[in-house]
């Protein structure tokens, strides 16, 4: 696996267990019709339904980029958190810095559900992170064996690889 492979779920996985990043990378998928990700699909189709922009780049799909150089990304989310950040600036990391599209400026985060735009411009700082986040990505890609249960159970129990973890 290099950074050519990594697409947003792996940022998303990585943020919340390291043991479910592991899995999905050995593809143990038991996401298919899972509440929470359906409801964020359906969010997302409701919002981008006139936009018709998607944009497909090696292992992810980009809402659109408007002309200002922001990519656009939606959160069925009612609440603004931090880690919601990683997936879109990886996105604008990739085109940047790999594929050399300079006039990439950073993100805007859209939660239609409390109806709220967040915008983060991609500094050196948010750069630093990223590529901190895809070194770790890679690492766990590495592991032979997989990595320990998370410590918080009650989040556990929401996430669609429970049965296998503990059965
Ligand atoms: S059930 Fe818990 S330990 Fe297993 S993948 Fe999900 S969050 Fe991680």
């Amino acid at each position: 696996m290099d950074i050519h492979s990594i697409g947003g779920q792996h940022l998303y996985y990585l943020e919340s267990c390291k043991r479910q990043l592991w899995l999905y990378l050995k593809k143990v998928d038991m996401e298919e019709g899972f509440e929470s990700v359906e409801l964020g699909r359906l969010i997302h189709e409701e919002t981008f339904e006139r936009e018709e922009k998607e944009i497909r780049i090696g292992g992810f799909v980009i809402d659109f980029i408007s002309e200002d150089g922001f990519i656009h990304e939606t959160k069925s989310s009612k609440q603004v958190k931090q880690e919601h950040e990683s997936q879109p600036l990886f996105y604008a990391y990739y085109l940047k810095n790999i594929l050399g599209f300079d006039h990439i400026q950073g993100v805007k985060i859209h939660y239609p559900a409390i109806k709220e735009v967040v915008t983060i411009p991609l500094d050196q700082k948010k750069n630093q992170k990223i590529k901190q986040k895809i070194d770790e990505i890679l690492e766990v890609s590495r592991l032979e064996e997989m990595p320990p249960l998370h410590s918080n159970t009650k989040l556990c129990r929401k996430c669609a690889y429970f049965e296998f973890c503990y059965s």
